[in-house]
């Protein structure tokens, strides 16, 4: 057999990422491979970062993409910030919050876990108590929209108290970055991490992080060495670190990177509030035409994010047969539900790109058809 070129299909990236991708971010990936260190190739790293502190509405000096997904920018945060013996106090609402567990673990920490059901915000109260309980903890950690169930929490008042009680905070903001505000220096957030498959609509593969000067100084202070050389934010930066001089730490994936600047780019133009209140709109039409159909939502309204929407699957229903026929059919691709959610919701993102009255149009008429 001959393996010739392959062509994907064309979908409708309709799930919890990735979304889909733009001609203008595609057409930038395909533009000329450039050597890392070429110094053209250097100011448009520069100019990611000026673009990220932008989105991330941050003057973090330390702000750059990690070059992998999403799990390595909270992998980045964790390895850095958490050292052997650390207590760290994790909120967790759905499946992410459990990695972070995982990862506070294998850094040498201990976790100290403040449980929320599924589908609803991480409790303000029971982190204060959780505080209260654990004077010796040196971090909080969650999410802030939590992807595996639609809910959205308020990072604001969990950062507050979290610095009340003397922690630093890493807070994953993966779905919501340009989808829901989100102020870093605003709400004193200490170290964040994003994903650039999810509201920014580029392709997976970066990693936007960040880092205030209070997390900086808490590296800088380790008596031990980051366990993971790729990571270790002392030598990344001086790769992605500015003033001329740059070192060679690893091959950035320099297309890769072409995409997120595009996608950035074009945040940019149409600016923060405005791509917020897009979110908010189409949620709100994707939302009309459910509970027309009577399809409801998982997550308390106050609490539901306008980029993932999470909807219980109808009684009866065959879970995987309507997406395999929404895929096969209409080119659609929905999210299932993950972890405990498994078979019983379905999860309809409507990030970035993505997010949009055709899509909703679309995504409502194909749900019809196959109910
Ligand atoms: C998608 C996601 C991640 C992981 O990102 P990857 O790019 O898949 O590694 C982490 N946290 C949240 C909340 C996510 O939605």
């Amino acid at each position: 057999m001959t393996i010739t070129s392959f062509i994907p299909p064309r979908r409708t990236l309709m799930g919890p990422g990735p979304s889909d991708v733009s001609e203008r971010v595609l057409q930038a990936m395909a533009r000329p491979t450039l050597g890392h260190l070429d110094p053209a190739f250097i100011g448009m790293m520069n100019e990611v970062k000026a673009l990220l502190q932008y989105a991330f509405q941050t003057k973090n000096e330390l702000t750059f993409a990690v070059s992998a997904p999403g799990s390595a920018g909270m992998e980045c945060c964790f390895a850095n910030l958490v050292e052997p013996g650390d207590k760290v106090i994790v909120c967790q609402n759905g499946v992410f919050g459990g990695r972070m567990q995982e990862n506070v673990e294998r850094c040498g920490g201990v976790a100290v876990m403040v449980q929320d059901d599924w589908g609803t915000a991480v409790d303000p109260h029971k982190l204060e108590s959780a505080l209260v309980a654990n004077p010796d903890a040196v971090l909080v950690a969650f999410v802030h929209a939590e992807t595996s169930t639609g809910a959205q929490s308020d990072a604001k008042t969990l950062v507050e108290l979290a610095h009340k009680h003397g922690c630093l905070t890493i807070v994953d903001t993966v779905t919501s970055l340009t989808g829901t505000p989100l102020l870093v220096d605003d709400w004193n957030i200490d170290a964040i991490y994003s994903g650039s498959q999810k509201c920014l609509s580029a392709p997976p593969g970066l990693s936007p992080v960040s880092f205030n000067e209070r997390a900086a100084e808490k590296i800088r202070q380790r008596t031990t060495k980051v366990q993971s050389w790729f990571l270790d934010l002392n030598l990344v930066m001086g790769y992605w670190g500015g003033e001329g001089k740059r070192a060679y730490h690893h091959t950035a994936p320099v297309n890769c990177l072409y995409g997120l600047h595009e996608s950035l780019v074009i945040v940019q133009e149409e600016g923060l509030e405005n791509s917020w209140a897009r979110h908010q709109r189409n949620h709100l039409s994707l939302r009309a035409g459910l509970e027309e159909m009577g399809v409801g939502f998982l997550v308390p309204e106050e609490d539901r994010l306008p980029q993932l929407n999470t909807v219980t699957i109808p009684e009866g229903v065959d879970d995987a047969l309507v997406r395999s026929r929404l895929l096969n059919e209409f080119d659609l691709e929905i999210g299932a539900g993950l972890g405990a959610l498994a078979g019983k919701v379905w999860r309809i993102g409507l990030m970035g790109h993505a997010s949009n009255q055709k899509n909703v149009d679309f995504c409502l008429n194909s749900l019809r058809a196959v109910l």
